[in-house]
């Protein structure tokens, strides 16, 4: 991979590592949450959507489908009376509906993997939602280790230059301290270091 576009790879993980954390971190305090609502059937006085959704609560990442029955003389949340699929977005405080935690009954529930399903029937609509839920932690970990390659070359190009070596190749440049024989590199001003001697 270029330097270019690998440079540019770990500042994305970075980032995505940063917004992880903080949807984790937030995600005891609230919900956050992106959902696709898609009308389906209108039956008589009863307008159904079919929502898929990402949510954070609890300490988890719930992947979700839920169908929304609602009564034609109710409000219709979920739709922008066109009939077409809506996208929305937001955070529901502590507590709202559906954000009970999620049994544990297993090792790997209390890892924080679930299948779920809960629903809700009232007098103006009825709810039923399924899905998966993974631990927050998870991309944190997972885009964390993709920003440790970047992390080790810095390292490792900062003991080479410590040591008076070639930043690429680690090649000795005590000999030519201007540009690395074995690669190429240049040696940049302030690179250069005369390693300390034992006497
Ligand atoms: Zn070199």
């Amino acid at each position: 991979m270029p330097r270019r576009a690998r440079s540019f790879f770990s500042l994305l993980t970075l980032v995505l590592c940063a917004a992880a954390i903080a949807l984790w971190v937030r995600s005891f305090w609230g919900t956050d949450y992106l959902q696709l609502s898609s009308p389906a059937k209108s039956d008589g006085d009863i307008i159904t959507h079919h929502t898929h959704g990402i949510a954070w609560t609890r300490g988890d990442i719930r992947l979700s489908y839920a169908e929304h029955a609602f009564f034609a003389h109710t409000a219709q949340p979920t739709s922008d009376g066109t009939g077409h699929s809506t996208w929305t977005w937001g955070r529901l405080g502590a507590g709202h509906m559906g954000s009970d935690p999620l049994p544990v009954n297993s090792m790997w529930n209390r890892l924080g993997f679930h299948t779920y399903q809960w629903g809700e029937v009232s007098s103006f609509y009825d709810i039923t939602e399924q899905g998966v839920a993974l631990p927050a932690w998870l991309p944190v970990v997972i885009f964390g280790l993709l920003f440790c390659p970047w992390v080790i070359r810095r390292l490792r190009v900062r003991r080479r230059v410590a040591k008076g070596l070639c930043r690429i190749c680690g090649y000795d440049l005590c000999a030519s301290p201007g540009r690395c024989p074995e690669c190429g590199t240049a040696a940049p001003s302030g690179d250069t270091v005369i390693p300390i001697r034992g006497v």
